[in-house]
């Protein structure tokens, strides 16, 4: 994918620090994510106003909204954004699961959402663990994850069990290397400041933690990052790794039988780190 199209998509602030993503889009485009825009698709509106701000200063449409799970802060704005697109129905899909008041297309993962109007379209995965029913959408090596996976670290388990959140996060390691994670919180420095603690030895993680720590000082998001490093760096898919079946070893107090288990107690570790 050409790195202009990339580009065009939009990390709006919202909050501390939240990322609302927005994606432009064409009418009438066959290509999908459009370098020339007519509209915007975001993802987790849980603000309002800085979508307002953004439809304004740069004259589109909003074209749908994409909620990933049913928090505030990925859903708060959403009435309002509605509200305020008197002319004709914005779309909001969200995952059934988590029933949230505001969804228009109730999606289950294995569906596939289809705007033609925009020709463009997103594929669903049911990823549970964080809520009961969050869900990432997935359109050509684009993943929209909500809170299931951050830069160098995941959600915490909420609603769902340590069995399934690492399940979840097995389905996200399982797609295309060159995917980029399109994740709703700067959360990466901090991150890679427990990912140091679980791996010292890992020369990707100080790599990446020096690079952040330059994109963080010149007020550069961290994110989207991609799956590959993600696979190098997060200690949250990397139940394989010799170091991290140690470190949760030593958390432990015995070995890990399994990598539920793995993650299970590197996930307990960070919740108190
Ligand atoms: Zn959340
Ligand atoms: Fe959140």
């Amino acid at each position: 994918m050409p790195s202009e199209m990339i580009s065009a998509i939009v990390p709006l602030n919202a909050f501390e620090d939240n990322y609302i993503w927005a994606i432009p889009v064409r009418l009438n485009d066959s290509g999908g994510v459009a370098a020339s825009t007519t509209a915007i698709i975001v993802v987790d509106p849980g603000d309002a106003a800085p979508v307002l701000r953004y439809l304004e200063d740069n004259g589109v449409q909003l074209a749908a909204i994409l909620v990933t799970h049913h928090h505030g802060d990925h859903t708060a704005g959403i009435a309002e954004l509605v509200a305020h697109r008197a002319r004709g129905l914005v779309p909001v899909f969200g995952p059934a699961r988590d029933n949230i008041a505001q969804v228009t297309h109730p999606v289950r993962g294995g569906e596939r959402i289809e705007l033609p109007e925009f020709g463009i379209t997103f594929e669903v995965l049911d990823l549970p663990g964080h809520t009961r029913g969050h869900v990432a959408y997935y359109h050509r090596g684009l993943l929209f994850c909500g809170d299931v996976l951050f830069g160098a670290g995941c959600g915490r388990v909420f609603e769902g069990t340590m069995a399934e959140m690492q399940a979840s996060l097995a389905k996200i390691a399982a797609l295309p290397a060159d995917t980029l994670i399109y994740c709703a919180h700067e959360y990466t420095q901090a991150n890679l400041r427990f990912a140091r603690a679980v791996e010292p030895d890992n020369t990707a993680i100080a790599a990446r933690a020096k690079r952040v720590a330059q994109q963080r000082a010149a007020g550069l998001p961290s994110v989207p990052s991609t799956l590959t490093e993600e696979r190098a760096t997060n200690p949250f898919l990397r139940w394989d790794a010799a170091a991290v079946i140690a470190a949760a070893t030593a958390r432990r107090g015995s070995p890990p039988g399994n990598a539920i288990e793995v993650f299970t107690a590197i996930r307990e570790w960070k919740n108190s780190f």
